[in-house]
């Protein structure tokens, strides 16, 4: 199993939805279509009120599955032909002609990077390689301090710049990971997708990362569970009504390796070029754009809990972070924004 199977793992346990199941005010004609598959080596989600008249669900799921399709051509480190890939393997600093889709998801990378003060930086690929974390190697040993120093002279997005139509890199080795925001981009697409076939009740999924419009066909709000951040097992931490936004969590407790009883996560701070290594649990940001709840939520894991809740609180967003507090019980933390969603 690769490491991003291992990462989607966690995520598809991660979260699971919560339906009430109230037939009150039900129209006679609505039914619940629940829509599955696999996208980005995880699985994805789609549950939504049909209505008649609207198109079959073979179509809405055939009309997903393109979509998908798409940003995964473009964006996956995992495909070794798609933009992305394409992008990192060529050393050329030249501008080079580069997809919309690339190019918006470079400059959210970009502003993602500037809102969390560099802790979000889609280009620590070398940095998460060099930790086996990357499509590259499996996690196995600690690397020494002299590779360390190499790759971060090979990171930061002011070596990434997009000119007109075309994306350019001015380090040779610059390697872009988007992997924090590729998942909550594609739910983003599934929602417009959705959207412009008229369907306006629904909660969408790619491997935890959530998006929610409406109500369920028994006219309630959707209900997400969030888990609590235990390595086995699936354990309610608490219930959350998110109403028309995305929900994303980040969390550690299931990807790490071990070295001399030292835990390493797949987190990279790039500040120091190494795993963090503080004890936050998890964080969940509930935000408009799941794109931007996903890259907001590892930031936050990666700044660690006294800077998230400064930013969060200074930025106005719903986040939610679980630590171990010192008896080793688990502490919830939240921004004022999160408490509409309790
Ligand atoms: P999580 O559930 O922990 O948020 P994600 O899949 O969203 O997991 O993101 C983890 C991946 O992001 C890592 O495997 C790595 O490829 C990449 N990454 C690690 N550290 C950073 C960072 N500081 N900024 C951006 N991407 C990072
Ligand atoms: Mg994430």
């Amino acid at each position: 199993m690769n490491t991003l199977s291992v990462l989607n793992l966690k995520h598809a346990i991660f979260a699971f939805f919560v339906l009430v199941t109230l037939a009150s005010c039900t129209k006679p004609e609505a039914e619940k279509v629940m829509l599955q598959g696999k996208t980005m080596g995880t699985t994805y989600h789609v549950s939504y009120v049909a209505q008649p008249g609207m198109p079959d669900q073979q179509q809405v799921q055939a009309q997903i599955e393109q979509v998908l399709k798409e940003v995964n051509q473009v964006a996956s480190t995992y495909i070794k032909d798609s933009e992305l890939s394409l992008f990192n393997l060529s050393h050329s600093t030249a501008p080079r002609e580069a997809s919309d889709m690339l190019r918006f998801l470079f400059g959210e990378g970009i502003r993602l990077a500037q809102m969390t003060n560099g802790y979000l930086d889609i280009t620590v690929g070398p940095l998460v390689n060099l930790w086996g974390f990357g499509p590259t190697h499996r996690p196995e040993k600690v690397p020494d301090n002299v590779a360390i120093a190499l790759a971060r002279t090979q990171t930061g997005v002011q070596y990434l710049q997009l000119e007109g139509s075309t994306v350019r890199k001015t380090k040779p080795e610059l390697y872009v990971d988007l992997s924090t925001i590729a998942k909550g981009y594609g739910v983003d697409l599934v929602a417009q997708v959705l959207e412009q076939l008229g369907i306006h009740n629904f909660l969408a999924e790619i491997g935890g990362e959530i998006r929610i419009k409406g109500t369920s066909l028994e006219g309630k709000d959707w209900t997400v569970g969030l888990e609590k951040p235990v390595a086995e097992g699936r354990v309610l931490q608490r219930l959350l009504r998110p109403k028309d936004n995305a929900v994303a969590t980040s969390g550690d407790y299931r990807i790490f390796f071990e070295e001399n009883n030292q835990r390493y996560s797949h987190l990279i701070d790039p500040k120091t070029g190494k795993p963090i290594t503080h004890m936050m649990l998890s964080s969940t940001v509930i935000y408009p754009s799941c794109m931007t709840a996903d890259g907001l939520s590892t930031a936050f894991m990666v700044m660690g809990v006294e800077k998230a809740l400064a930013l969060a609180n200074q930025q106005q967003i719903a986040a939610l972070f679980i630590v171990k507090n010192q008896e080793g019980e688990f502490e919830e933390l939240y921004s004022q924004a999160f408490e509409a969603y309790l």
